[in-house]
């Protein structure tokens, strides 16, 4: 007797549950009944989504990956990240180190549909220079994301576009009906993307200054395609906390070659850069490694470009 209305609750229970999931997924339907039949696109990184929507337009349906206001480098995939991407159509990610978790993540789908691609692919990819990280070989967190590799190519406006053409040669070949909508969309972009490559070399070049103290060690292709040079607080990485010899030595370069800003970026604590800073007189601000947007960024509808634009205009600001 007991047991019967124990399994009458368990009906009446289910029967609710379904009638509720029922009109809910009716709901969800009617709401997103165009998205639904688009191709569905995961980006890894912020950089990724930006230049996958710029060559998608309304045709497909971008997601990003790692959320925005979150450090890239240590990031690590859950279970909805593997979700996703079973139902996924395409997966682009930046490579060359960026994302350590890619390959053991693609071989462990069953979604043999996946088209993927590492947007870095074709470009020549910088050694970083890890001068101060070797001392932290032994940590088994740091051994994690250690590949020798400066994996922030787009931060070269150059760069940038060749990811941008990869992205739209993949979505081309995915969905060659719409051929002509993606090519138009890449020649859109690039020419503002050649644009902004004119208005970096025109505006470093003739500057009194060429070094800058950044965060983390993130713009060795944008200071090669340039002409500058970077100290970072951080390596390329951005793992280590600087130790009491390596804030010497950069309280000394700051002095002995009169830089006058420390930059700082979005996604990590100023806290190191600030006592630097009142150490030196020098003054923070920021440069972004466009690795993921800040709310403040979102809400002004920032994107790649102008994000870099600003970078200039601090740039410049700092070594005039
Ligand atoms: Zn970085």
């Amino acid at each position: 007797m007991k047991n019967l209305k124990k399994i009458i609750f368990c009906l009446a229970a289910l029967i609710l549950l379904a009638g509720c999931s029922k009109s809910e997924s009716a709901n969800k339907e009617n709401n997103t009944e165009d998205k639904n039949d688009k191709l569905k696109v995961y980006a890894s990184v912020y950089p990724m989504y930006d230049f996958a929507n710029k060559i998608a337009g309304d045709k497909m349906d971008v997601q990003l990956i790692v959320p925005q206001g979150v450090e890239p480098h240590e990031w690590e995939p859950d279970q909805d990240t593997i979700k996703n991407l079973e139902d996924a159509d395409i997966f682009i990610y930046n490579g060359a180190g960026l994302e350590s978790w890619t390959d053991k993540i693609i071989n462990s789908l069953d979604n043999k549909n996946l088209v993927t691609l590492e947007a870095s692919e074709g470009l020549e990819i910088l050694k970083s220079n890890h001068s101060h990280e070797e001392e932290h070989e032994d940590e088994e967190e740091h051994e994690h994301n250690h590949t020798g590799l400066d994996p922030h190519v787009w931060l070269s406006p150059i760069n940038a576009k060749k990811e941008l053409q990869n992205i739209k040669n993949t979505f081309v070949k995915v969905d060659p009906e719409n051929k002509d909508y993606y090519e138009n969309n890449y020649k859109e972009y690039s020419k503002k993307f050649d644009e902004l490559d004119k208005k970096y070399r025109e505006n470093l070049s003739n500057l009194k200054d060429n070094k800058i103290v950044v965060s983390h060690e993130a713009y060795g292709y944008l200071c090669k395609e340039y002409g500058l040079e970077q100290m970072g607080l951080q390596g390329v990485n951005a793992q280590t906390e600087p130790d009491a010899k390596k804030m010497a030595e950069i309280i000394d370069f700051i002095r002995n070659e009169n830089v006058n800003t420390i930059f700082t970026e979005e996604l990590i604590d100023p806290k190191v850069s600030e006592v630097i800073a009142s150490e030196t007189g020098a003054e923070v601000k920021v440069l972004s490694p466009v690795e993921g947007l800040s709310q403040e960024e979102i809400d002004n509808n920032e994107d790649y470009l102008s994000i870099m634009q600003t970078n200039l205009d601090n740039l410049v600001g700092a070594l005039k």
